[in-house]
């Protein structure tokens, strides 16, 4: 197990961990407070001061405030900034993966492998993106000479599910802050502190006070006033499809623009045609990766019925080898559930999937580890019909449930019988079909022999159950943080001879 930088232990020492409104570190007005805790073994990390619905209209206050001088920042000097950030996230990158890997028990290694770096490459993208990109666009039309410019909203308010805290926030505010918005961010109440740290270094950065503003509070305190507070102009919402529903309700109410980017169920076809090794490997990484707890990671897999035996063989093999550990251990290739509420709802799944006939075919129970009072669970194979509450939802945990098909047809209908929308992949040495599967798989990503691939300046984002919000990572998400003003003007006849 690695030890605590000191940069960790004293952020943690302070009791409670403050919010950031308006730039001043604050602890909750009614001194209301979140227990964080380890779910690798049940230890109390710290204490996180709690922000309240009054808390959230001050953060929102103060941001509106900054914003009167933050839209007269040059982008150049915004890319400064942002570059600045990414140098300090650079800096203290093994605090934020500690932090990381402690709040969501996900394994260190990953965090310094994935979330913090690829998390810091939102930053410098979207900073390279406005030092180059021009925000307006002459327009010579029939009778009109005029302008398209994008401009920044304003307030833009980020609430964050628990699975990825830092690289789902870099996500955000990277594009957001770049764009020329300020920001009000409420992270989930279970995983608060790799967002509380990097506000923090948003600040030693430079970003003037009330430009980052952090609010760690229940969903419904902070979200009755981040859907409803005429001074939030766009609402960006990551989280589950039943919250986002209820968001995109009362945004839509108020006429306030959301980003939804929700829930998922992907799916993997397996052909009898595919390197079976390889998706062995690739699926049994893509349950085990932050415990399975990734929104667009496949979870039902659609496999050849000739090829079933041998790829069940080969990926139970890899996952019975996978060292299921705390985060904070080096080794670790899977860390613990999150939370308890986590675990059993993860359990209640797998019990009601029995009952509705699934066999269990590896794992589906929990382990313990080095006596440690964590929320293990063994990697879990569950394999049936698709008549089945477990191929049907998000289990969000270590588990993938196994159907089989006959052929391309049936494979295709298996994958879009559902309206989850996020994520799918397709696995075999045809190229032809790969692209052909591809393109059939209705959702916002199709991927070809792996399973979720991402990079900068390619869209990732959901549709239809999954999403409504165009996406992250690319150009278009820029332009998600801006409205559109045309500026125009007749063009007189003579002018024109
Ligand atoms: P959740 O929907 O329960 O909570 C997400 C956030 O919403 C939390 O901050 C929570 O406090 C807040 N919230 C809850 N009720 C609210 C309300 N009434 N008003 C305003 N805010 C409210 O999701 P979760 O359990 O934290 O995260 C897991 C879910 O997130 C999964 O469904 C996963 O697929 C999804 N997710 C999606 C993406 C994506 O990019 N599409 C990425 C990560 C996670």
């Amino acid at each position: 197990m690695i030890e605590y930088t000191a940069k960790v232990k004293s952020f943690l020492s302070q009791d409670p961990i403050p919010f950031l409104i308006g730039g001043s570190w604050q602890k909750s007005s009614e001194n209301q407070v979140f227990d964080v805790e380890n779910p690798s073994d049940q230890s109390l990390l710290g204490k996180v001061s709690r922000a309240n619905a009054n808390d959230t209209v001050k953060a929102v206050e103060r941001a509106d405030e900054a914003f009167n001088s933050w839209k007269k920042v040059s982008p150049k000097e915004r890319a400064a900034l942002l570059y600045k950030l990414a140098d300090l996230c650079e800096r203290d990158a093994e605090e934020l993966a500690q932090l990381e890997a402690l709040d969501v028990g996900k394994s260190v290694n990953n965090a310094r492998g994935f979330d913090v770096p690829f998390g810091i490459e939102s930053l410098r993208y979207y900073a390279s993106l406005i030092e180059n990109k021009a925000f307006e666009k002459s327009l010579h039309l029939d009778g009109v000479s005029g302008k398209s410019v994008r401009l920044p909203y304003g307030v833009v308010a980020f609430i964050f599910p628990w699975n990825f805290p830092l690289t789902l926030c870099m996500w955000g505010i990277g594009p957001a802050l770049a764009a020329g918005n300020t920001v009000v961010i409420k992270p989930a109440a279970v995983t608060p502190l790799s967002t509380l740290y990097l506000g923090a270094l948003a600040q030693e950065a430079g970003f003037p006070d009330g430009v980052v503003n952090i609010v760690p509070a229940r969903g419904a305190d902070a979200g009755d006033v981040l859907t409803s507070h005429p001074k939030v102009k766009c609402l960006s919402f990551t989280g589950s499809s039943e919250v986002g529903k209820t968001i995109g309700q009362n945004c839509g109410f108020n006429l306030k623009p959301a980003k939804l980017e929700l829930g998922g169920k992907g799916a993997a076809v397996v052909f009898d045609d595919a390197d079976l090794d390889n998706a062995a490997t690739g699926l049994a990484g893509a349950i085990t990766l932050n415990t399975g707890q990734v929104c667009c990671t496949a979870t039902r897999w659609i496999i050849h019925e000739s090829v079933m035996e041998s790829f069940v063989e080969k990926v139970k093999d890899v996952l019975s080898k996978t060292n299921v550990a705390p985060g904070m251990d080096e080794a670790s290739e899977m860390g613990p559930v999150v939370s308890e509420k986590q675990l059993n709802s993860i359990f209640n799944y797998i019990e009601k999937g029995k009952t509705e006939g699934a066999q269990v075919i590896l794992g589906g129970n929990r382990i313990n580890v080095d006596g440690l009072k964590g929320y293990y669970m063994a990697p879990t194979l569950l394999q049936g019909t698709e008549e089945n509450i477990c191929f049907e939802e998000e289990i969000f945990g270590p588990v993938a449930y196994i159907t089989s098909f006959k052929d391309e047809a049936d494979a295709i209908r298996q994958v879009n019988s559902l309206d989850y929308g996020l994520a799918n992949s397709v696995w075999t040495e045809d190229a032809v079909r790969a692209e052909r599967v591809a393109k059939e798989m209705v959702a916002g990503n199709s991927w070809i022999n792996a399973h979720n691939v991402f990079a900068y300046g390619l869209p990732y984002g959901g549709v239809n159950g999954s999403g409504n919000g165009g996406g992250v990572n690319s150009v278009e998400t820029l332009f998600d943080y801006t409205r559109s003003l045309s500026i125009a003007q007749p063009v007189l006849v003579e002018e024109l001879v």
